[in-house]
C-alpha cells in the first residue's frame, strides 16, 4: 500500500457503533460510523452514549442476572452491591476500564467506545461494498459529532473516497470555518443540522449559541457543497408556526436549492440514560401529530424549498 494510504488508513479514532444496512442518513444503502464525542448537549438527544469524549461504561440492569461478578473485579468500587442485593453502579467513580464488561456472562454491561483505525473502520465497511454500489449507498459518518474527531473524520472521508465510496456526514455543525472545511473536504455529502434561528434559545436548549452554526452553514452553501439541511422539530423548542417561519426564511437565502428533511421528536432514547444512571432531561408533555408535522412541511414548500417529513 502506498505511504500516504498507509498514513490514512492508520489514524484511529473513537468509535461507539457501526450500523450496516441502513436506508436513512443519506442515498441508498449505507454503513453509519458513529463516533465518540460531541460539543453540544441537546436536551432531547436520543444517543446520549455518542456525547462523552471517552469511553463509557454502561448498565442494563434489566438483563442483569445478579451473579456479582462485575462488583468482584471492580477495583474502583464504583460497582457494588446494596443491602437488599442489588447491583448498582456509581458512574462518578467508574474509570471505564472494562473489567466489568468482559466478565459479565448476561451482557448487562457495555462499553461504548473502541478505539479504530480507519483501516479497521473500512474493512467494516467493505463487507458491503455490491449493496453500496447497486444502490448509490456508501458511508455515512455520524455520532456524537464527527467534528468533534476531526482528523479521524478527514482520514475516514478521504481513504473511502480514494477507493470510490460515497461520503455523508451527519453534523451539528458547530466549529472553527477551519475545523470544518478541514474534516469535510472530503464528504460528498453533508446532513446539516438547523436547529433554531435564534442564538439564545439555541443557548439554552444545546448548551452553545448558533452564531459558528449558521455562518457555516452559509459558507458550505456559497462553496457549493451538496447539503441536505435537517431540522429536528422538537415540542417546546422550535415546533411552531413562527419558528419554522423564521428558519425556512433564513434557508431560502441561501445562494443554493437545499433539501430540507423534517425529523420529528420521538423519546426513543430516553431509554438509554438510565444505562448511563442518568435521568432524560427532555421529556415534552406532547409528541407531535402527523397533521402539525404537515403544516410544518407546508411551510417550507411555501419557501420553495423541497422538503420531506423523515431523513
Ligand atoms: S468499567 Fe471498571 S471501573 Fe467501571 S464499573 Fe466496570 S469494573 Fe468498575
Ligand atoms: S456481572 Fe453482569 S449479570 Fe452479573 S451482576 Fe454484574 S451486571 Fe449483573
Amino acid at each position: 500500500m502506498p505511504q500516504h494510504l498507509q498514513d490514512l488508513s492508520n489514524e484511529r479514532g473513537l468509535v461507539f457503533n457501526i450500523e450496516r444496512f441502513c436506508v436513512h442518513d443519506g442515498p441508498g444503502i449505507r454503513t453509519i460510523v458513529f463516533l465518540k464525542g460531541c460539543m453540544l448537549s441537546c436536551k432531547w438527544c436520543a444517543n446520549p452514549e455518542g456525547i462523552g469524549k471517552t469511553p463509557q461504561m454502561a448498565f442494563l440492569p434489566e438483563i442483569c442476572i445478579g451473579c456479582g461478578h462485575c462488583a468482584e473485579v471492580c477495583s474502583e468500587k464504583a460497582t457494588f452491591r446494596t443491602s437488599d442485593g442489588m447491583i448498582s453502579v456509581n458512574a462518578q467513580r467508574c474509570a471505564h476500564c472494562g473489567s466489568c464488561v468482559a466478565v459479565c456472562p448476561s451482557g448487562a454491561r457495555l462499553m461504548y467506545g473502541t478505539s479504530m483505525s480507519v483501516g479497521e473502520v473500512f474493512e467494516e465497511v467493505c463487507k458491503d461494498l455490491p449493496f453500496y454500489r447497486r444502490s448509490q449507498g456508501g458511508v455515512t459518518v455520524s455520532g456524537g459529532e464527527p467534528l468533534a474527531q476531526k482528523s479521524f473524520t478527514y482520514s475516514l472521508l478521504k481513504y473511502c473516497s480514494l477507493h470510490n465510496v460515497h461520503t455523508a456526514v451527519e453534523t451539528c455543525g458547530y466549529a472553527s470555518w477551519g475545523t470544518v472545511s478541514y474534516a469535510f473536504e472530503f464528504a460528498d455529502l453533508i446532513l446539516f443540522d438547523f436547529k433554531h434561528i435564534h442564538p439564545l434559545k439555541h443557548l439554552k436548549f444545546t448548551g452553545v449559541n448558533n452564531q459558528q452554526i449558521l455562518e457555516n452553514l452559509k459558507r458550505l452553501d456559497a462553496e457549493g457543497r451538496a447539503l441536505i439541511i435537517r431540522v429536528p422539530v422538537i415540542p417546546g423548542f422550535n415546533a411552531t408556526i413562527g419558528e419554522m417561519e423564521a428558519m425556512a426564511s433564513f434557508a431560502a437565502k441561501l445562494k443554493n436549492p437545499h433539501t430540507c428533511h423534517l425529523l420529528p421528536y420521538h423519546p426513543l432514547g430516553n431509554s438509554k440514560y438510565s444505562r448511563f444512571g442518568r435521568k432524560p432531561v427532555f421529556q415534552p408533555d406532547d409528541e407531535l401529530s402527523r397533521e402539525q408535522m404537515q403544516e410544518f412541511l407546508a411551510i417550507w414548500e411555501s419557501h420553495g424549498i423541497k422538503s420531506q417529513i423523515g431523513g
